[in-house]
């Protein structure tokens, strides 16, 4: 690909434009997944505004557990594609420095079957089903409830999300993609409703050279406020995690159902057997195995409404882990707490990270989060971020028109994986949001 980027970093102003400008904001493993699949479309120009809170968001701190099985069927078929795009190609793996090492999820009552069946279907062989007594000879697992059901996967485990959208980062540099270090401070629409701003006519100090060209056959235009900068787009997708939210607000846009939630864990230094990966949904407890000695255990927060700026760990959470595990795991002595780790995520009451539009007249239809990602979101972010891609082209072939990304019918799109083992992920239409 030709570098499409000056030596200070910004796009250079193109004679005749024809691709679609695409800026994404937010260079989380949302945002940045996002950028990847599009700079691999030619009739894209894709820009990744990274933000300023690296190590601080939520990719950065996730615990990386990685499974094909949730209960939610929408969300389980996503999370075993991008499994099986994780282990197919062997660039993803090593970007993500993916470990396998097990994965168990734990429920009060049988999965269904079609779950399983999809899994298979993957993922072949990986995934059987364990009863209570399966899992108490097996993992030392007690206090469940009699229906207690495990699914036991062995193409599963943990991987960096960190990792992974930084090698992602640097394959979008090298392919010439502009990034940007930087906060999107405000957003204007041309032709958008009472806070759009402007209707349209030139923007001082673009960058982006006119407006004319978008693959929609449309005029109108987003103008982002980076930094100091005044860059305009045809399409802006907000995929800025827990800071999404404000920023719609800033802008005057509806922030539809958005929250921020607290996560956090502990990293223990364990002595006895140490189980794979886990959820256990009876008491909420979850883990992974981590380097040497050490395992990862947490419990999920009630803590709504977090600063994205100030997620500190509530100190309690610390004895209920102690207590969860010492019941589930009688055997695993927890023998001191190395550190404690803790950071928001952006929610949504449909519980799954999804490309979704900014409702109303003042988005105009150029618009979009990518964000609520729920606290799990980073095992399928490989699936969805290649579902937005195909449903952002097809809503621009569509005329730029407010497309339903929720609704089925996407068309499938496929999209080349990393080149080592030449992998081709085709993203499925039945992956569209809730
Ligand atoms: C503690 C914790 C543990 C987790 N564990 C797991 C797990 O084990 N497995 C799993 O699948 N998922 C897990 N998750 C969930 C998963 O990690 C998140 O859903 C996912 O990382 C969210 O990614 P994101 O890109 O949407 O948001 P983020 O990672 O928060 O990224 C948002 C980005 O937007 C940028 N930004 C903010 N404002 C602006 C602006 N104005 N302009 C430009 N950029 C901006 C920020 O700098 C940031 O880089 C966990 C989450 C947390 C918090």
């Amino acid at each position: 690909m030709a570098p499409r980027v000056s030596s200070t970093g910004t796009p250079r102003i193109e004679e005749a434009r024809s691709a679609m400008r695409v800026c994404i904001v937010g260079g989380g493993i949302a945002g940045t997944l996002l950028a990847w699949r599009l700079a691999k479309r030619p009739e894209v120009d894709v820009h990744l505004v990274l933000g300023e809170r690296y190590g601080q968001d939520a990719t950065g701190a996730s615990g990386g557990l990685v499974r094909a099985f949730e209960p939610d069927e929408a969300s389980c078929l996503a999370a075993a594609d991008a499994l099986a795009e994780l282990r197919g190609s062997a660039t993803l793996a090593r970007w993500s420095g993916y470990r396998e090492v097990g994965s168990l999820y734990v429920a009060d009552r049988p999965p269904a079957a079609r779950l399983l069946a999809e899994i298979d279907a993957r993922l072949p062989g990986s995934a059987v089903l364990l009863d209570a007594v399966e899992l108490r000879r097996r993992f030392g697992m007690a206090g469940l409830p009699g229906t207690a059901v495990g699914v036991l996967e062995r193409h599963a485990g943990y991987f960096s999300p960190d990792r992974l959208r930084l090698n992602a980062q640097c394959d979008l540099l090298a392919g010439g993609v502009p990034l940007t270090v930087g906060r999107l401070r405000r957003l204007r629409v041309d032709g958008g409703g009472p806070t759009g701003g402007t209707t349209g006519g030139p923007t001082g100090g673009t960058t982006g050279g006119p407006t004319g060209g978008t693959t929609g056959g449309t005029t109108g235009a987003v103008t982002c406020e980076i930094g100091r900068k005044q860059l305009r787009f045809d399409v802006v997708v907000l995929a800025a995690g827990t800071w999404t939210e404000r920023l719609l607000v800033r802008n005057g846009l509806p922030a539809h159902g958005l929250r921020t939630k607290l996560i956090q864990y502990g990293l223990y230094q364990v002595d006895g057997p140490r189980p794979p990966a886990f959820v256990d949904d009876t008491s909420g407890l979850y883990g992974r195995p981590g380097d040497g000695d050490t395992m990862l255990l947490g419990l999920p927060s009630k803590r709504w409404n977090v600063d994205p700026e100030r997620p500190s760990p509530q100190r309690a959470a610390a004895a209920a882990v102690q207590d969860a595990a010492a019941r589930l795991l009688p055997a695993m002595r927890l023998v001191r707490r190395i550190r404690a780790t803790a950071a928001a995520d952006a929610y949504l009451p449909q519980g799954r990270l999804a490309l979704r539009p900014v409702p109303g007249p003042q988005a105009n239809g150029r618009l979009y989060t990518f964000t609520g990602g729920s606290g799990g979101a980073a095992k399928a972010a490989l699936a969805t971020s290649a579902v937005a891609a195909a449903e952002l082209l097809a809503g621009a072939r569509a005329g730029a028109r407010p497309h339903r990304p929720d609704l089925p019918g996407a068309p499938n799109v496929a999209f080349g994986a990393p080149s080592a083992t030449n992998v081709t992920f085709v993203a499925s239409a039945t992956l569209n949001g809730a």
